[in-house]
């Protein structure tokens, strides 16, 4: 089945997000933010506009059959914004004031 790639890091502040943390924030194109800098950018995603959600822990106990992170792993690629913090808050001053449903 597909998976979340559960990418390794805060893309803002490199903050480590391993498959079991519970501070992960990911957008509906899986943007990874830690919860601290969601906050920080009002809850707007800075590479599409849209809101976050907590991501699911992928369980690390095979439950079921080939589910879990031994056999579905997390991504170790490292993703960081490629905006300027002021460009960051520029974007999330333009956005912010809309709640996610209405952009
Ligand atoms: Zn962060
Ligand atoms: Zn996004």
């Amino acid at each position: 089945m597909p998976a979340l790639e559960l990418r390794p890091n805060c893309e803002l502040c490199d903050m480590d997000l391993p498959p079991f943390s519970v501070d992960a924030r990911i957008c509906s194109f899986e943007c990874t933010f830690c919860a601290g800098c969601v906050a920080r950018l009002s809850n707007v995603c800075p590479n599409c506009g849209g809101g976050f959600a907590p991501r699911p822990i992928r369980p690390s106990t095979e439950w079921r059959p080939g589910l879990s992170t031994t056999h579905r792993p997390a991504s170790t690629t490292r993703v960081h914004t490629p905006y300027s913090q002021v460009e960051l808050d520029d974007f999330a001053d333009r956005v912010k004031a809309i709640a996610p449903q209405d952009r």
